[in-house]
């Protein structure tokens, strides 16, 4: 066996991507599909073009090897996956009820405020380590259960599922056998026990989810079951479940506590490894899962089911069976599970494809960087890409996209590059609010994604954080991840010594700016966010 298959189910493309074993990619087919846009803030896929789209990528793949009959050198295939996307289908004929919701729609912002002012988001965020927010599954479940005629009847019948994006690819590459998701995936829906691995009772009951349409959550890294023969003219195993930005994370091998990378695709997100215990964050971060391994250490006081199933793990905090006792929650960390703490910018390279679909200003994404470079600075002009509202540290679903500090002079280079830095600067905020909860000066931040080519923004960012970014050379990282997780399932990897071995530089950028300028600068942008906060709530 000779590779572990990739699939990485991105929110604008669908890629299928063979590694080898020094972790090179080897044949990589990607498309893109169509984003839905109904109404103003809401964003829908249609889940059945992501799996043709992904179907076709891995045909695509497998046209490209020597031997085209069983596939015989796949050893493995792992799915990495955009996250919180929610689709809702028909367990007997595998169609979706309608089209996914992706993570970036804010249909459900206003109900999401609705429940905050109803006091529920610190047993929320005590369960899940999310904030509350439309961004997580369990709101746009529930619209969809409660908007699709007679969709809810049908799921209390049992006749329905529900998964994020993974779900859906291994629900269509078993052929409806297999009903899955892992912990990584799962802890992005809002409907995740952080503390006890499971799904929660009391969260179910109040997003009103019927248990039935809820997957089996298994291992990140796990044999889960088989493709169809029917699909590759032989059974592959699936042995990888993880969300992109876990997957990114353990690609950038970032295996020990305190280590952090940033992918810049999409969106921006910002994950640091905080180990085997959930760290709570005070500074509006997530805390979530990174991946699990399948060699569960039992918790101290009996298996998983025994400790309290559906409790939040703090002590007295939830009034679940035994925690008034004091006796829940794992007394001993699960070495089986690692924990990260994110943080979300909903608007990274989705800024620069506003800059070309939405103004036209340029023709592609790798544009971008010539065209800023045409001018020296910004001149003061900032852009809020808050289009969706604004993600981690702020969470204001209320706030709008501005672009602030034009004057005569003001052309579309400024705009772009203003486009640039407001990527940065959004991630300099997070990385701030992260140190805080984690208590961790980082010295470096590891990087990938597809903006992470644009060498101008790499030096931003450096300036902007005062510390050096840290490009890989393989920026695959996501994909890299899953298949990681998969080889080191089936064998394909011994240890996680040898993939931590493979990680090699390709190009590191030391910061330029002076103190006192960076400052500055942080000081004009936090203004311009002030501008853009709370529009729709006028
Ligand atoms: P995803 O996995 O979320 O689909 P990718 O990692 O493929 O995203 O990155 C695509 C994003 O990167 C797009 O939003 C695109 O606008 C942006 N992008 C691609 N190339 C560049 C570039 N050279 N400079 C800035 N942004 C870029």
């Amino acid at each position: 066996m000779k590779y572990i298959l990739a699939l990485d189910q991105g929110t604008t493309s669908s890629r299928a991507i063979l590694f080898d074993t020094s972790g090179q990619p080897i044949q990589t087919a990607q498309q893109e599909f169509p984003q839905i846009f109904p109404q103003p803030g809401w964003v829908e896929h249609d889940a059945t073009t992501i799996w043709s789209t992904q179907q076709a990528v891995i045909q695509r793949v497998f046209a490209q090897l020597p031997t085209t009959e069983n596939h015989p050198e796949v050893a493995a295939i792992a799915i990495t996956n955009q996250r919180e996307t929610t689709v809702l289908w028909d367990r007997l004929t595998g169609k979706p009820l309608a089209n996914a919701i992706v993570w970036q729609d804010r249909r459900t912002a206003d109900y999401c405020d609705a429940l905050r002012q109803q006091g529920h988001q610190a047993m929320i965020q005590t369960k899940t380590g999310l904030i509350l927010d439309a961004y997580f599954s369990a709101t746009k479940l529930q619209w969809l259960l409660d908007n699709i005629p007679g969709a809810r009847d049908r799921a209390e019948k049992g006749e329905l599922a529900f998964g994020t994006i993974d779900s859906w690819l291994v629900w269509n590459l078993t052929a409806g056998r297999v009903h899955a998701t892992d912990p990584s995936n799962a802890s992005r829906t809002m409907l995740f026990n952080l503390h006890s691995l499971d799904w929660d009772e009391q969260l179910l009951k109040l997003f009103n989810i019927p248990r039935s349409l809820m997957p089996t959550i298994v291992p990140s890294s796990g044999v889960l079951g088989e493709t169809d023969p029917a699909l590759f003219g032989r059974a592959i195993p699936i042995a990888a479940l993880i969300g992109d930005q876990q997957g990114a994370t353990f690609g950038q091998t970032c295996l020990s506590p305190g280590m952090a990378k940033n992918t810049y695709g999409t969106g921006c997100f910002m994950l640091m490894n905080t180990g085997h215990e959930p760290v709570p964050s005070m500074n509006r971060l997530l805390t979530t899962i990174g991946w699990q391994f399948p060699d569960a250490t039992t918790p101290a006081g009996g298996t998983q089911e025994e400790s309290n199933a559906g409790c939040c793990g703090t002590p007295g905090a939830c009034g679940a069976a035994g925690c008034s006792a004091g006796s829940c929650g794992p007394a001993t960390p699960r070495t089986d599970v690692t924990y990260c703490l994110e943080a979300s910018v909903f608007m990274g390279g989705a800024t620069i494809q506003w800059l070309r679909d939405g103004l036209g200003i340029i023709t592609s994404a790798s544009e971008v960087e010539a065209l800023a470079q045409t001018v020296a600075d910004v001149d003061d002009t900032y852009l809020v890409p808050a289009f969706t509202g604004m993600g981690a540290p702020i969470w204001d679903g209320h706030a709008r996209g501005t672009l602030i500090g034009m004057t005569r002079g003001t052309t579309k280079a400024h705009i772009a590059r203003a486009a640039l830095e407001a990527i940065a600067l959004q991630v300099a905020d997070v990385l701030t609010a992260m140190e805080k909860d984690s208590k961790i000066k980082l010295t470096e931040l590891r990087v990938d994604g597809g903006a992470a080519k644009n060498n101008l923004l790499m030096q931003m960012q450096a300036d902007f954080l005062g510390i050096p970014v840290v490009r890989p050379r393989i920026t695959e990282t996501t994909a890299l991840g899953a298949a990681y997780l998969a080889g080191l399932a089936v064998g394909f990897w011994k240890n996680t010594e040898e993939i931590t071995s493979q990680w090699a530089i390709d190009r590191r950028f030391e910061p330029a700016m002076s103190e006192k300028d960076r400052q500055a600068k942080l000081t004009r942008w936090h203004q311009a966010i002030e501008r853009a906060r709370g529009w729709t709530q006028h």
